[in-house]
C-alpha cells in the first residue's frame, strides 16, 4: 500500500517550528520583515500573494504589501526594490511574477539583494547554490526536499529522475537532490525514450507543466513518485503532472494534488525569511 506524502501536515509543522524561532527572536529583540510587491491584478498571483500574507501573519513575520498598478513601468519598480534593498527594516523581498510584459523580470531579479532574495532567483543565490556555498534555495525544491527527509525517505545513493529543467523548480531541484548525494538524471522535452530513463528513478521528481502526463509505463515499481504539476483538469477538479491514479499500485510513497508539494512552497518562503535574520 502506497504512502501518501502529505505536503499540508509536514508545512504546518514547519510553520509551527518557525513560529517558535519567530517568538524566540522577538524575545531578543529581533523581528522578521517581509516586503511582497504585486505589480498588476493578475488574480492568481493576487491569490499567492494573499497566502503569503496569511502565513506571515500566523508565524508572527511582519508583511509590507506594496500593491502596484499594471502601468508601473520598470524604473519606477526597480527604484521601489531598491529602496527596499537600503531599508534596515526589511529582511526579505519577493517580487511576485508574473511581471507585465513591458518589465524585464530579470532585471528585477538582478537587482534584489542577494542578502534579501527570499526566492532564491538571484543569479548568485543560484551560483552558490551550484557550487555548495551558503545562499537562499528556491522554495519548491527545497520544500521537496523537506517532504522526502520528514516522511523518512533516504535520498543517499538513489536514482533520482527529475523531468523538467526550469529555473524555479527542475535545475535547483537537481543540485540539491546532488548536494544529498543523489545519482541524478534531468529529463526535458528532447529526451529520448523518456519512459526507459525515468523508469530507472527510484525517485521520480515530475515538473513537466502538463495535466497527468506521467502514468504507470514511466514508473518503476517501487519508486517514489514527487508531483510538482498543478492543474485544473476538464471538471475544474484539481491534478498534477502526474496520473495519480494510475501510477497508485506502483508506487511506495506518493505526494497528492492538491496537498503535496503546494503548500511546501510558501512554508519554505517562510523559512527563507526567517533565515535571513539568523
Ligand atoms: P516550465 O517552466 O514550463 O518547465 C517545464 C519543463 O518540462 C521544461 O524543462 C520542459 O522541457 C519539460 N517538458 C515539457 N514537455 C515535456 C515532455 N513532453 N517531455 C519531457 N519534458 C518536457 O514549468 P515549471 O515552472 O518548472 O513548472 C512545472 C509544473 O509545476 C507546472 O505545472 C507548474 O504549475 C507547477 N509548479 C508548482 C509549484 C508548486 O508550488 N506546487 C511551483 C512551481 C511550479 P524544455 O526545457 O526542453 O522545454
Amino acid at each position: 500500500m502506497a504512502t501518501l506524502i502529505d505536503g499540508k501536515k509536514i508545512s504546518t509543522q514547519i510553520k509551527d517550528e518557525l513560529k517558535a524561532k519567530v517568538e524566540e527572536l522577538q524575545k531578543q529583540g529581533t523581528s522578521v520583515t517581509l516586503a511582497v510587491i504585486q505589480v498588476g491584478n493578475d488574480p492568481a498571483s493576487t491569490v499567492y500573494v494573499g497566502n503569503k500574507k496569511k502565513a506571515c501573519e500566523y508565524i508572527g513575520i511582519k508583511s509590507l504589501a506594496y500593491e502596484l498598478p499594471e502601468t508601473t513601468t520598470q524604473e519606477e519598480l526597480l527604484d521601489l526594490v531598491k529602496k527596499l534593498n537600503e531599508d534596515p527594516e526589511v529582511n526579505g523581498i519577493l517580487v511576485q511574477l508574473p511581471l507585465p510584459k513591458h518589465i524585464d523580470e530579470n532585471l528585477v531579479i538582478q537587482t534584489i539583494s542577494p542578502k534579501k532574495d527570499v526566492d532564491g532567483f538571484h543569479p548568485q543565490s543560484v551560483g552558490a547554490l551550484s557550487i555548495g556555498q551558503r545562499g537562499f534555495v528556491s522554495c519548491t525544491p527545497s520544500g521537496i526536499i523537506q517532504l522526502l527527509k520528514r516522511s523518512g525517505i533516504e535520498i543517499e545513493g538513489k536514482e533520482c529522475v527529475i523531468i523538467g529543467r526550469s529555473n524555479i523548480v527542475g535545475k535547483p531541484m537537481a543540485l540539491l537532490m546532488l548536494r544529498e548525494n543523489a545519482t541524478v538524471t534531468i529529463c526535458h522535452s528532447r529526451t529520448k525514450n523518456l519512459k526507459e530513463v525515468a523508469k530507472r528513478a527510484d525517485i521520480l521528481i515530475v515538473a513537466i507543466g502538463k495535466p497527468r502526463f506521467i502514468n504507470h509505463e514511466y514508473v518503476k515499481e517501487g519508486a517514489v513518485v514527487i508531483d510538482v504539476g498543478i492543474h485544473r483538469d476538464e471538471n475544474n477538479k484539481l491534478c498534477g503532472d502526474v496520473d495519480f491514479d494510475d501510477v497508485l499500485d506502483k508506487v511506495t510513497a506518493i505526494t497528492p494534488v492538491p496537498g503535496g508539494v503546494g503548500p511546501m512552497t510558501i512554508a519554505m518562503l517562510m523559512n527563507n525569511c526567517v533565515e535571513s535574520v539568523l
